[in-house]
């Protein structure tokens, strides 16, 4: 782990940021890989506490994912950030965003029902303002 990364995940929004996408993470990998073996997450900011006694259980293969959206959350360049999905930054390589948008499209909906409603909340809000701001932007490009 960098010193870098380590620094960066003493910042609460990080941290609570970090703690959602993989809560999300989890949501899913329950759902969708329940013959799986999932165990709870080793990772750096699980080393460092981030994820506290909630440590999110996962397969394999969504550890692999989660450990990289935690490097991402941790370096992302953005501030205030905006939600993924929305942003014109996108750091993300093409794989892990189309995991990302498949892993959000299960797991949103669903999360209501763990603990997670006012992110889920946030991000209706956010993805409701980011459609009117494009068909803003497309409109007076039109012109
Ligand atoms: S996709 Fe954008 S908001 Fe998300 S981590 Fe990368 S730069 Fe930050
Ligand atoms: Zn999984």
């Amino acid at each position: 782990m960098t010193e870098r990364f380590a620094e960066r995940m003493k910042d609460a929004k990080v941290r609570a940021d970090t703690r959602i996408v993989a809560g999300l993470g989890a949501i899913y990998c329950a759902g969708t890989h329940a013959d799986r073996e999932r165990v709870p997450l080793g990772s750096n900011a699980a080393a460092l506490g981030v994820y506290g006694r909630r440590v999110p259980k996962l397969c394999a293969e969504c550890a692999e994912h989660i450990r990289y959206a935690e490097k991402r959350r941790a370096y992302c360049p953005r501030d205030p950030k905006p939600f993924c999905a929305h942003c014109d930054t996108h750091c993300y390589k093409a794989d892990e965003s189309e995991w990302q948008r498949q892993m959000m499209r299960y797991a949103g909906p669903r999360s209501i029902w763990h603990g997670y409603a006012i992110p889920g909340i946030r991000h209706a809000l956010e993805a409701r303002k980011w459609r009117r701001e494009g068909r803003t932007r497309r409109d007076h490009t039109d012109r």
